[in-house]
């Protein structure tokens, strides 16, 4: 399986290093070319808005766009989340979002600003039985959720894993956590399609 993590900012090496563990060839994109032929794409954290800016500078953003609105699956954590989702609030006004699952989200309104958290999380159908320890930072909030979307696991009431078909987002850190469980759940997605 070829899977590629968008390699403008944020925490590339960490999701490169837990896809390898899974057993994926793994491609680090920059450019336009480099999304041939994938079977899927993880959008890590770091900041929406300096990704956001840094796809245009690419040339990147149509084309993903583009792979995104064919069903190329994807993984979007934290700030990837943010780039996904339908609605963005308190993003910067030349902020673009790629509109690929229907969610709204608020930015950096999840939990104290300036600290991160730990929640252990129950997240259906990941085997394994034990909780997932997710690690949050600056976290984004999920204030939409729509009718098409899955919640797979929630904080305070708060959905903070979401699916819809292909596209699958967490507002929080999956490759800051020694668990692999959630890289393999997209995998299983990339391979399904
Ligand atoms: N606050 C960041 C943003 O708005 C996301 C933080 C993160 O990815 N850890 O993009």
């Amino acid at each position: 399986m070829k899977v590629g993590v968008l390699a403008l900012q944020g925490d590339v090496a960490e999701h490169a290093s837990a896809l390898t563990d899974c057993g994926a060839h793994v491609v680090e994109v920059r450019s336009p070319g480099q999304l041939a032929g994938l079977d899927g794409l993880v959008l890590p954290g770091g900041e929406s808005t300096t990704i956001s800016k840094l796809l245009e500078l690419a040339g990147l953003f149509e084309p993903l766009a583009e792979r995104l609105a064919e069903g190329m699956p994807a993984f979007g954590t934290c700030a990837g989340m943010i780039l996904l989702a339908v609605g963005v609030v308190d993003g910067r006004p030349d902020q673009r979002s790629f509109g690929a699952i229907d969610i709204g989200v608020r930015r950096n309104a999840f939990g104290r600003q300036v600290r991160s958290f730990e929640a252990s999380l129950d997240v259906d159908g990941i085997g394994g039985g034990a909780p997932f320890d997710a690690v949050f930072i600056r976290a984004p909030v999920v204030e939409r959720v729509g009718p098409g979307v899955e919640v797979l696991a929630g904080v305070d009431g708060r959905p903070v894993l979401c699916r819809q078909g292909p596209v699958l987002v967490s507002a929080f850190h999956p490759e800051l956590s020694e668990d692999t469980r959630l890289h393999r759940l997209f995998l299983d997605t990339c391979e399904g399609t």
